[in-house]
Parts: C-alpha cells; sequence; structure tokens
C-alpha cells in the first residue's frame, strides 16, 4: 500500500526532526568527545541513529528517546555492517 509507506515516511520523519531538535542540530556522539569540525565548530548533526535496531525493537522506532543525533561520519561507525547505508 503505498499510502502505509508514506505514512511511515512521515512518521520518520517526524522522528528524526525531533531527535535532530532535542540534540540541538549537533552530533551527540561529537560532542561527547569534544571534537569540531576543520572550522573548530561543533559538529553538525544529520541523521538520527536507532539506539536499539528496529528489527529488534519495531515498536521503538519512532520513540524518541530511541533515537541519537549524529554526523554522517559517526553514524557510519555505527553501521559497519550496512556499509554507511542504513537509518
Ligand atoms: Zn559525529
Ligand atoms: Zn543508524
Amino acid at each position: 500500500m503505498p499510502s502505509d509507506i508514506f505514512y511511515s515516511e512521515v512518521k520518520h520523519r517526524k522522528w528524526r526532526e525531533a531527535v535532530l531538535r532535542r540534540a540541538g542540530y549537533l552530533c551527540e556522539e561529537c560532542k561527547r568527545y569534544g571534537r569540531t569540525d576543520k572550522n573548530g565548530l561543533p559538529v553538525v548533526a544529520t541523521t538520527a541513529h536507532h539506539i536499539k535496531h528496529r528489527d529488534e525493537y519495531p515498536e521503538l522506532q519512532y520513540d524518541v528517546n530511541n533515537g541519537r543525533a549524529l554526523c554522517a561520519k559517526c553514524h557510519n561507525k555505527q553501521h559497519p555492517e550496512k556499509g554507511g547505508k542504513y537509518w
């Protein structure tokens, strides 16, 4: 059903937005280690990562507390198994 896919995309987008907003749009992992970008500024988060994987915890996939705001680099490190191509 295309409408189901659309619905879950909207939900995912809202979840992602909420996770990023909560982190102030900064990478939580870089912030924790005090890393900055090449201009010496805090690293911007571009991705919301599921702490508990949605394959195993589908009920948590739209839970903001199950999300972490990460930059692309940190996010890729969370998913060595997927070659970085995963939410
Ligand atoms: Zn980062
Ligand atoms: Zn992820």
